[in-house]
């Protein structure tokens, strides 16, 4: 399912539901004068949930941090996905050879 774009009928229930309250900075947002998104709580890429559990009112400020820390989130389950599938790339590092020499007796 692709991801959902959220029209201004979304935004006013979210921020209903959330009692116009970023949840990343717990303030209160001013609709009028501050920019605010509809953010995920899990991030969509991880979750590819879109319904309003996970849908939270954060100050367009806030999100931006918070977006910033998700992606290296979603990086890490990718990665931690790809090793389970056997599809992330063997380490290319060589092992080094102890040298063992059979002693001469
Ligand atoms: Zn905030």
């Amino acid at each position: 399912m692709p991801r959902k774009s959220f029209n201004q009928k979304d935004r006013a229930r979210i921020f209903l539901l959330r009692g116009g309250t970023c949840y990343l900075c717990k303030g209160k947002v001013d609709g009028v004068r501050e920019a605010w998104e509809i953010e995920h709580e899990i991030p969509w890429a991880i979750s590819r949930d879109d319904s309003d559990a996970n849908l939270q009112v954060a100050h367009f400020k806030c999100h931006k941090g918070k977006t910033a820390v998700d992606i290296g989130d979603i990086a890490k389950v990718k990665r931690i996905a790809a090793k389970h599938t056997g599809t992330y790339p063997k380490s290319k590092a060589k092992i080094r050879s102890r040298g063992f020499a059979p002693t001469r007796g």
